[in-house]
């Protein structure tokens, strides 16, 4: 395999799981050094650090951080040093009608899916000018582009980081830096997974059934999206073929969006 991002460094926030950890798989796979950032069990992150230098011959750090305390971020951010591509992808969900959603998931949805990119990003932009090279890629969601009911935080954070992601990319166009947004449809990941027991749990419908009819209704293609495909757009990002690719929210929902 190629190896073109052998001697950068990339940071992917929520790392420890999911579409995350892909990502910084796909990543080190391509030569990056990685840092993970994320939640989870001491040993099972250990293992993930461990397997990512063995398997690629990279560096790989951890550094934990809750991103949405802004002090943490910035500790974070100090402690990864400069680094050459920032994917912004931790986030959370949390479903409930407009009048009865708790304040405190609305905030702390804001603080991790939106103004943790914010601090991420203003952290990183120097090193990133000095070099005049960056790759900023924010993960969004097709609930960036279009909303659903029930998902207010999720929908009003994800249309946020659009928008933070096209001034990044106004703000740093001269300086060999870009940013752009991935939109992707519903991926088999555990925030999925909760979403399909919820559902199930509320309406009585088994979840085979909520898979078909409720998650993959929005999807033309009735399949979900996988992480490698996400991944591979994110190596794109990161190419010289991507270089002219910025302040753009791709879509990669299965024509979700396109109805
Ligand atoms: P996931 O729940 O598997 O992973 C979320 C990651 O964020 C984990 O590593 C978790 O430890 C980390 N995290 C959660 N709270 C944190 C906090 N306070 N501080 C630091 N890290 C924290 O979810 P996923 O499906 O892999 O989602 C990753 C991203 O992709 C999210 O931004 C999500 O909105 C987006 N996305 C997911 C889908 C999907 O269908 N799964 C679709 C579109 C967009």
């Amino acid at each position: 395999m190629e190896r073109p991002l052998i001697g950068k460094t990339a940071l992917v926030t929520g790392s420890t799981s999911g579409l995350g950890r892909t990502l910084a798989e796909a990543l080190a796979a391509a030569g990056s050094h990685v840092i993970l950032t994320g939640f989870g069990e001491a040993s099972e992150i250990e293992a993930l650090r461990a397997g990512l230098e063995t398997a690629h011959g990279v560096r790989a750090r951890y550094i934990a951080a809750d991103l949405t305390a802004p002090a943490d971020i910035v500790r974070l951010m100090a402690e990864a040093g400069a680094i050459d591509i920032l994917v912004n992808n931790a986030g959370m969900q949390f479903v409930s009608p407009l009048e009865s959603f708790p304040g405190e998931k609305w905030d702390a949805i804001l603080a991790l899916n939106l103004s943790a990119a914010f601090h991420t990003t203003k952290a990183a932009l120097p090193a990133m000018r000095a070099r005049k090279w960056g790759r900023i890629v924010n993960i969004a969601s097709a609930h960036g582009l279009v909303a659903s009911p029930f998902k207010a935080a999720y929908v009003a954070s994800k249309h946020g980081l659009v928008g933070l992601t096209k001034t990044t990319a106004l703000e740093t166009a001269r300086d060999g830096v870009t940013c752009n947004a991935l939109c992707p449809g519903f991926i088999h990941t555990a925030i999925v997974e909760g979403q399909i027991e919820e559902q199930s749990r509320a309406t009585g419908i088994p979840r085979e059934r909520v898979v078909e009819e409720i998650i993959l209704a929005k999807h033309a293609t009735k399949e979900f999206v996988r992480a490698d495909q996400v991944a591979a757009f994110v190596l794109f990002l990161c190419s010289e073929a991507g270089a002219s690719t910025t302040g753009s929210a791709l879509p990669i929902d299965g024509g979700w969006t396109a109805a």
